[in-house]
């Protein structure tokens, strides 16, 4: 996208013709119903998971359907690289009939209306599908995005927390009163906003999409989710599941489609109230530039470039392993990632040793194998991207692990994790959101130099603190331009906690009653106690007139 270092390569190139689907054909395909396997999608793609679909239509109203217009985009595995399925290329049009689903589901339906408890009811049916199809999930994630499985099981268990957590909260939500005694009562009436689009990435699909699906639905929205076009496989499951669990038809609504076809004109569309986004800063830019004619609350969850702060006291050890799993775990395209390592001269050429001999120990390969750490990237446009930022990297720092392919990895878009050491501020690989398996170290002399290099740059996301001086580490965690920063703790995190950026990573914080906040609007309804006193315009004038 725009933040391509070399070229500007527009996304979804392997957008359909316009041609009809090559799968079955309207109403028979979804997940689970094709023929999977070697040679029977549409292209020659590798054996992939039993009944891997040939073909992704959407979802609206309750139904499987195709486009409007019939257009297709193809969708690749990024191990093979070669077309395994298509699926439908929504248009405006599609959109439309999405957002009135919603829309009449939001104004005519059961949904809004129906009691916190009987939502959560539902809620928690689906955080029990969820979970039972999470070697399902895995698989097909694993397939479609190149995860190692080991880190893709356990999305659907993450997925379904969501679903648990936000019934809860749900149900547990109290809302403000306030009196003037004697004279007034005002209280709140939270309500649902209405159709809510939902915009999501292809890391960790399933998974990212379940953090706005589920406050959401929680709170009495209908929505419209346009999943991530490099990565549409496992949004299919919704659908299923959400049917299983009994959730009214039209209250959850998908459209598969290019960003700047599908996804503008779900932000363009005057139907949907709210956009939820995640994604890159710049389509967030574009996203917020289009929302502004009618005024949508947005949420914003954007890029990062986090820093890994090691003070020469802190535990190396802990530091090291989490520090390795904070960028190359999930093929280092995490938001999160600390993709800036900062470490205190006075232990730096230890720290990039023992670092880059760990990195170069870590086993790449096959995202199916199991004893796979990093798989392969998620599409070949995205790992030329990658791969020209390692090239930039080769003039910028000096690379002590990875740089290149790995040579038992000839085919797929396959990155050996890379660390280039003595990265300057000033490089664009310290600089720029790279988004795959690459990390740049750099040294600092006091706490005044890491506060300056960690907040040196345009992103807000994340931000991670290692050291023995815990005032130290809190002063530090205070001073730092980030949403979330983690105090020798490796990055897990609690639900009811703020999520979101500042600076250039988000707009706006979901998490907890935040992501409730964000999905109703409360509206304040004043009552009189006692005798009403309005001033009585016009009732001296008539006193005049008798007398
Ligand atoms: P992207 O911005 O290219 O795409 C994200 C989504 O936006 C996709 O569904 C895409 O189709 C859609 N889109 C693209 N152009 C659009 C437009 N003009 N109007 C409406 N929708 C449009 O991002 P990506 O490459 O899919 O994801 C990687 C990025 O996401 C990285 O920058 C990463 O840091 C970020 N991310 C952030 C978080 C977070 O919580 N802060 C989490 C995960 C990923």
């Amino acid at each position: 996208m725009s933040t391509h270092p070399t070229t500007d390569t527009p996304r979804g190139e392997a957008a359909g013709s316009g041609a009809g689907p090559a799968g079955p054909g309207p109403g028979s395909g979804g997940i689970g119903t094709g023929p999977g396997g070697s040679g029977t999608g549409p292209g020659a793609a590798r054996r992939g998971p039993d009944g891997l679909p040939a073909h992704l239509q959407h979802f609206i109203d309750g139904r499987l359907r195709d486009s409007a217009a019939g257009g297709v985009f193809e969708v690749l595995d990024p191990v093979s690289n070669q077309v395994y399925a298509t699926a439908a290329a929504g248009q405006a049009e599609d959109v439309d009939a999405a957002v009135a689903a919603a829309a009449r589901a939001f104004a005519e339906g059961p949904w809004p209306r129906m009691a916190a408890r009987a939502r959560a009811r539902v809620l928690n049916r689906v955080a029990d599908l969820v979970e039972a199809r999470d070697a399902r999930l895995a698989e097909l994630e694993t397939f479609d995005t190149g995860l190692p499985i080991t880190q893709a099981l356990g999305q659907a268990q993450r997925a379904a927390e969501n679903f648990r957590f936000f019934a809860d909260v749900i149900v547990a939500q109290a809302d403000h009163a306030y009196q003037v005694p004697g004279r007034q009562l005002n209280y709140v009436n939270r309500r649902p906003v209405g159709v809510a689009g939902l915009i999501t990435p292809w890391n960790t699909p399933f998974m990212l999409e379940s953090w706005k699906l589920a406050p959401a639905l929680a709170a009495g929205c209908t929505v419209v989710l346009k999943p991530a076009e490099f990565t549409p496989l496992s949004a299919s499951l919704w659908a299923e599941i959400f049917t299983e669990a009994g959730l009214p038809e039209g209250v959850f609504n998908l459209v598969h489609g290019i960003g700047e076809e599908a996804g503008a004109a779900l932000v363009a569309h005057p139907g949907t109230r709210l956009i939820s986004f995640t994604g890159e800063t710049t389509t967030g830019q574009i996203i917020f530039r289009e929302a502004a004619t009618h005024l949508k609350g947005l949420s914003m969850e954007l890029g990062g470039k986090s820093p890994v702060v090691v003070f020469a006291d802190a535990d190396l050890d802990s530091a090291i392993d989490s520090a390795l799993f904070g960028v190359f775990s999930l093929n280092g395209e995490r938001c999160t990632a600390g993709s800036r390592i900062l470490v205190q001269r006075e232990v730096y050429d230890g720290f990039v040793e023992r670092f880059a001999a760990r990195a170069r120990d870590i086993v790449v390969g096959d995202p199916a194998d199991p004893r796979t750490e990093v798989g392969a990237l998620v599409h070949p446009e995205h790992y030329a991207r990658v791969m020209d930022y390692v090239e930039i990297g080769r003039g910028e720092g000096r690379l002590v692990a990875g740089g290149a392919r790995p040579p038992h990895l000839p085919e797929g878009n396959y990155l050996a994790p890379t660390v280039f050491a003595d990265v300057p501020p000033t490089a664009r690989i310290f600089q720029e959101e790279i988004f795959g398996p690459v990390v740049a170290i750099t040294p600092f002399a006091d706490e005044d130099e890491a506060l300056r290099l960690a907040n040196g740059v345009r992103y807000g996301l994340a931000a991670y603190v290692w050291t023995a001086d815990l005032t130290r580490g809190h002063r530090m965690a205070h001073a730092i331009e980030a949403g979330m920063v983690w105090l020798n703790s490796h990055n897990v995190r609690d639900l009811r906690t703020p999520f979101g950026g500042v600076k250039a990573s988000g707009l706006g914080h979901e998490g907890g009653h935040r992501s409730i906040d964000f999905y109703t609007e409360e509206q304040a309804v004043h009552v009189t106690l006692g005798p009403v006193h309005p001033p009585r315009f016009g009732a001296r004038a008539a006193r005049a007139a008798d007398s």
